[in-house]
């Protein structure tokens, strides 16, 4: 790597939520900023003023917080080369695009959305691209046909102009991707894009490779729907003179649909029942809620780690990195070019990983609003205490809660299928009996809970294996759950008592 200062950009346009392809994204540049030392920015391209959607942006900087990712610069910090929103950035560009008309690399185009359309039938029938380029400009009203006059008077009218770059007829173009290696494109195949349009405002193609200069980019990390403007990017490296300051280009594999065939979309999610969102997003137009990886209930550390591998292949087939380790690790040459198909198992495994690698007394302390926002109340060591016993079962944190009800109020209702197999006559009599031998226990631990059980069974002349399961669906109403006389140690002797004796004589058997 040349001795460049690394700086990198994450430019999304705030159109919508951010795709989690897009979190991606600006992962793969905050890692490689900061494994070399370098900068990580963001900017914001908001130069389409139609697309332009309410909420978008702090969509995306909340999404990016949540995972982690933190820029150096940018619109929300600051820094040496605000703004960082391309709207408030609009006075800067046209200078360049009157540069490139000043060097003959670009032009006025008068065409009428008409005259537009009636290009494109016209080619559309004949051999050649239906697209604006060095062979149709020549039948169009553009300053390359109109005399220098006719030019004058329309501009001093006022008249309605766009700017276009003038591309060669017939020449290679050519960059090295750091992920694609050579790519090579034959400008016959490119068209005269707009630079300039009449609203006065950049398009994207102006406005990127002109913020990229100016904010001395060194690395452009982008998805690979770029990468078809990439060769017009260099071209206009090229003709602004800034050819010595272009940046690498690397353009990242797709994220497929888990079956492997093409982008993955939002419909996907819906169908298969994941996010592709990394927060919830309420459309401001429609209403409509998609669902996001946080409330779902990902641990942010999960989602990068899962992201992180999608498209990114580390030695040894490693699978488990944190965010410091994926910063020591990470490097573009371990890209791959091919798309990186979606993996629904794969991303629980990851959420479940780092679920058990938590420190229980802080994920009691993450479960605390969501415990009491479901009405139940418990001491934070208590919450501490359950997460460590119920986590291993479960998927997601907060479904301890749900799953673990029982740790916060008495059970309501008990399994009715464990009640129909196992309540016999006399159920209720084994129960209060246990009942009181518990009340008689001074030491409420795990092991003195089952020794006490194991003696009624025996004195009873019966097996623990024919009451276990009555025993935990009397105190906690569930089939299965944690090991149980951990459960009733954690419980306590009070509860369990009253639990058992309520059993007795408020469960009746279940006849088919
Ligand atoms: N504004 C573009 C986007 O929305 C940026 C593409 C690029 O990184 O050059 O993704």
């Amino acid at each position: 790597m040349s001795d460049r200062r690394v700086r990198v950009r994450f430019a999304p346009s705030p159109t919508g939520p951010l795709h989690i392809g897009g979190v991606r994204t600006a992962l793969y540049n905050y890692l490689f900023a900061r494994k070399h030392g370098g900068d990580c920015l963001l900017r914001i391209e908001d130069t389409d003023q139609n697309r332009f959607v309410p909420g978008a942006e702090e969509y995306i900087l909340e999404a990016l917080t949540w995972a982690g990712i933190r820029f150096d610069e940018g619109p929300h910090n600051g820094g040496p080369h605000a703004p960082y929103r391309q709207s408030e950035r609009k006075d800067m560009y046209r200078q360049y695009a009157m540069q490139l008309i000043e060097a003959g690399h670009a032009y006025y185009a008068f065409d009428t959305t008409e005259e537009l359309d009636a290009m494109r039938e016209r080619l559309k029938a004949g051999s050649t691209p239906a697209q604006y380029d060095a062979v149709s400009r020549g039948s169009m009203r553009n300053s390359l046909t109109l005399s220098a006059d006719e030019v004058e008077k329309k501009l001093s009218a006022g008249e309605p102009y766009v700017i276009r770059i003038k591309l060669p007829r017939k020449e290679e173009v050519r960059f090295h991707d750091a992920i694609r290696g050579w790519v090579v494109v034959n400008s016959s195949q490119m068209d005269d894009k707009v630079l300039f349009k009449s609203d006065g405002m950049p398009t994207y193609h102006l406005a990127n490779v002109v913020d990229d200069y100016l904010m001395d980019i060194s690395h452009v990390i982008r998805g690979e729907e770029w990468l078809p403007s990439a060769p017009l990017h260099v071209m206009l490296y090229r003709y602004l003179g800034w050819e010595d300051r272009m940046p690498v280009f690397a353009h990242l594999p797709l994220l497929l649909k888990p079956e492997g065939n093409g982008k993955l979309s939002k419909r996907d999610g819906d169908r298969l029942g994941f996010p592709v969102f990394p927060l919830q997003w309420t459309d401001p137009a429609s209403g409509e809620v998609s669902s996001g990886y946080r409330e779902t209930g990902y641990d942010p550390h999960a989602v990068v780690n899962m992201l992180a591998l999608l498209g990114w292949h580390p030695s040894f087939n490693r699978e488990l990195f944190t965010m410091d380790e994926l910063i020591q690790e990470f490097s573009l040459e371990k890209v791959s070019k091919s798309g990186a198909k979606f993996d629904l198992q794969k991303a629980l495994w990851f959420n479940h990983h780092y679920l058990m690698e938590k420190d229980p007394a802080q994920l009691a302390a993450e479960l605390m609003p969501q415990l009491q926002e479901a009405g139940y109340q418990a001491e934070q060591d208590y919450l501490a205490k359950v997460v460590a016993m119920m986590r291993e079962k479960v998927g997601f944190a907060k479904e301890i809660i749900s799953q673990g009800k029982y740790f916060f109020q008495d059970p309501e209702t008990f399994d009715s299928q464990v009640i129909a197999k196992k309540w016999k006559a006399g159920t209720e009599v084994f129960l209060n009996e246990l009942a009181a031998d518990y009340a008689a226990l001074e030491v409420f631990s795990a092991e003195a809970t089952e020794e006490t059980f194991k003696t009624r069974c025996a004195t009873r002349g019966e097996t623990p294996g024919q009451w276990m399961q009555i025993l935990r669906v009397a105190v906690s109403g569930a089939a299965a759950g944690p090991p149980v006389f951990e459960m009733l140690s954690l419980l306590g002797k009070e509860t369990i008592c009253r639990r058992l004796n309520h059993a007795a004589s408020h469960i009746t058997p279940i006849t088919a």
